[in-house]
Order: C-alpha cells, then structure tokens, then sequence
C-alpha cells in the first residue's frame, strides 16, 4: 500500500510509528504553553491516548489531521482516486474509533476536544485557540463549582418570620 499514499500521507504514517509529534499538534501545544498552561503528551493511563492531557482542566484534546480522521465537509478531506474501498474502510474505521474513545473519555469525566488541522492555519489559529482557552476555563471553573444547595424561597412560608427574629436579636452599635 505505500506506493500509493502521496509523501504528505506517507509523512503522516511515519510520524505515527515514529510517535513523533506532527506538526499542527506542535502548532496547539506551543500556544497553550506560551500562554501559560501546562499539559502531558500521549499519557497512556488516559483512555485513547489523547495528543495532549490537561488534568487540570480535565480535558483530553485530540489534534486531528483532516485527511486520516475523516473532517466531514473540509477542503483537506478528499479521498484518493485510486484504492477507494480500502481508503473508505481505512478512515471510517479512524472515524468509528475517535468516537469510541471520545467516548470513554466523556464517560470518565473529561471534557474532550477536537481540533482539525485546517483550524490551524495562520489565518484561522488564533481564533481556535481562543475558543479552546474558553472550553478550558468554562469546564474548570464547571469543576471547581462550590456546592450550594438551591433555596427554595417560594416554598419556606416562615422565611419572613425568620428574618424579623434575627433583625431584633441584634443589638445595635
Ligand atoms: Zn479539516
């Protein structure tokens, strides 16, 4: 099958068994780390092996390339011409197996994100990962929510008696 995969494809495949990192993920781990957060890389006791681990935040984020996990409706995304059924196998079998992890993950807690190569271009990287700074903060903050158990003011009919009694208790300065 090598023969027939174009140099970027092949690159992406060597980069794999090598698990070196690719590019568009040193594109996500340079940002977050320039702006301060800090993460793992391919942490293994984390189900799917996420590219980047943030316990922190509890959040696991996949960088995808467009071509291998399939990105629905992206310009990068064309299947090749030749070998088309074992191509079509090959990245629905990618497509079926993010979904089982990302849905581990979301079952044990993490929050998960996806990020798409093509969201990575210059043009577009700022924007995305300003969006993810956001998920991060929203999701930690989400976690470190103090419990307050609701008051339910409509149903306590003594609410306004207990709140004369405390007004007279108090001795004034
Ligand atoms: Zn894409």
């Amino acid at each position: 099958m090598t023969d027939k995969m174009t140099p970027a494809q092949r690159h992406y495949c060597m980069s794999r068994i090598h698990g070196k990192a690719t590019k568009p993920e040193l594109k996500v781990r340079q940002w977050l780390w320039r702006h301060g957060y800090r993460y793992r890389l391919n942490v293994k006791s984390v189900p799917g092996k996420p590219d980047i681990v943030m316990r922190k935040y509890r959040t696991a984020i996949f960088v995808n390339g467009c071509f291998w996990h399939g990105h629905e409706g992206c310009d990068k995304f064309k299947m090749p011409q030749t070998n088309v059924s074992f191509w079509e196998h090959k990245i629905s079998r990618n497509r079926e197996r993010d979904q089982q992890n990302y849905q581990v993950l979301h079952d044990n807690g993490w929050q998960v994100i996806v990020v798409w190569e093509c969201q990575l271009v210059p043009k577009r990287i700022e924007e995305t990962m300003l969006r993810i700074e956001l998920l991060l903060n929203e999701h930690f903050l989400a976690l470190h929510q103090p419990k307050v158990v609701p008051y339910d003011f409509e149903k306590d009919t003594g609410f306004s008696m207990a709140a004369e009694e405390i007004t007279y208790s108090r001795k004034l300065p």
